[in-house]
């Protein structure tokens, strides 16, 4: 049995060690013994069907939403947590800008089937801050990170195929090289500091969120709702809140400057005060054309990357992870979008 060595159990590495050990692969996963605060850990795992100001549609929304939901849906029953929510999320729209940008959507030949017509129907309408335009969109949905992520390391633990211990990127290499067909790096933003994949055209990007918690009154639990911010229902009575986007920052720790954007983006919304449970920040691997990085490295032999989903992993993981394992065990080309050799001159 081929074996593959995957460095890092954000959702990048998660996703792609469950991908190829359904395809019959004997995977390694290797982390540090007591994880940080990655990334994968602030997030809330929102996939989202639009994304920017022109609600456009995300990049291959139509294939990879389906796939997703189906992975994390086999995934959380073979793990036996649920792992993924269906959700609508609801867009406040109050500039004429905003309204108009929505509506040429609306009448555009290729909108995605996922928006809805705009309505008043808002689950939140009684702690709305005033009268919005209110969005609908379809097909959004949250992997619960915050679940899928201790309970995979624990199956690794149970099925002896986690290795906790605290390595460079060399040293990896170096001690591992000889016991395995591929070394896989999904460290995620570290990876633009380390020793093999610095070079590539990373951007990365800091991020801070907030967890509220408000147990007197009964919330919506399937409506996400997002302004300049997105409000997303956790386990009852708990809330995600995020998230800023900085592309230039000192350190990846939580900063007085995003909390306040934060909860500004919550009064924008709702008149509502729930408690503050935590502030955390991580720093995301975000890439110069927003597409994921994956392939071998240009020099060291089996050595490979697989990252840069940037603010989209939930999505994006589960789909690009089958597409790699397939180009690692049968040798199918990568697609240009995703090759990190799309960078080098002709
Ligand atoms: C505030 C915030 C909100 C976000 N919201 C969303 C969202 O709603 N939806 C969404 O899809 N995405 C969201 N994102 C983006 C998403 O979180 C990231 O794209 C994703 O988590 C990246 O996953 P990763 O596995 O590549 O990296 P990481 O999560 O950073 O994981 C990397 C792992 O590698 C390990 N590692 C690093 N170096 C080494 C080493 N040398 N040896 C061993 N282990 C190592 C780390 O310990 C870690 O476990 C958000 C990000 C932030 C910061």
């Amino acid at each position: 049995m081929k074996k593959a060595l995957i460095v890092g159990q954000g959702i990048a590495g998660t996703v792609l060690a469950h991908t190829l050990l359904m395809q019959g692969i004997d995977a390694w996963v290797l982390d540090y013994p007591v994880p940080g605060e990655t990334a994968s850990r602030v997030a809330a795992g929102i996939i989202n069907p639009v994304t920017g100001k022109r609600f456009v549609p995300s990049w291959m929304y139509d294939t990879l939403f389906p796939f997703a939901r189906q992975f994390y849906l086999n995934l959380g029953t073979q793990l036996k947590v649920s792992i993924w929510t269906d959700f609508i999320l609801e867009r406040l729209l109050n500039s004429p800008e905003e309204i108009n940008n929505w509506s040429v959507r609306m009448e555009a030949a290729n909108h995605p089937s996922t928006l809805d017509n705009a309505s008043p129907q808002s689950a939140w309408k009684q702690w709305l801050t005033s009268d919005f335009f209110v969005g609908m969109v379809q097909g959004a949905a949250r992997v619960h990170f915050e679940v899928l992520l201790p309970a995979y390391r624990a199956h690794l633990h149970a099925r002896q195929r986690l290795i906790e211990t605290q390595l460079t990127e060399q040293e990896i290499v170096s001690l591992y090289k000889k016991d395995f067909e591929w070394i896989v790096f999904c460290v995620g933003a570290k990876a633009a500091q380390g020793e093999l994949f610095s070079h590539l055209p990373w951007n990365l990007t800091k991020g801070e969120a907030l967890v509220l918690h408000h147990a007197s009154e009964t919330f919506p639990t399937h409506a996400l709702l997002k302004k300049n911010m997105l409000l997303a229902p956790m386990q009852p009575g708990y809330f995600w809140l995020g998230s800023t986007n900085a592309w230039s920052y000192t350190d990846e720790f939580p900063t007085e400057a995003g909390k306040k954007t934060l909860w500004h983006g919550l009064e924008e919304m709702l008149q509502w005060k729930p408690a503050m449970v935590s502030h955390r920040a991580a720093i995301r691997p975000t890439v110069k054309d927003r597409r994921p990085f994956m392939g071998a490295h240009p020099t060291v032999h089996k050595v490979f990357i697989f990252n840069g989903l940037g603010t989209k992993a939930a999505l994006l993981a589960p789909y690009w992870a089958q597409h790699f394992s397939h180009y690692l065990i049968h040798g199918v080309p990568l697609s240009k979008e995703v090759d990190i050799h799309r960078f080098e001159k002709e």
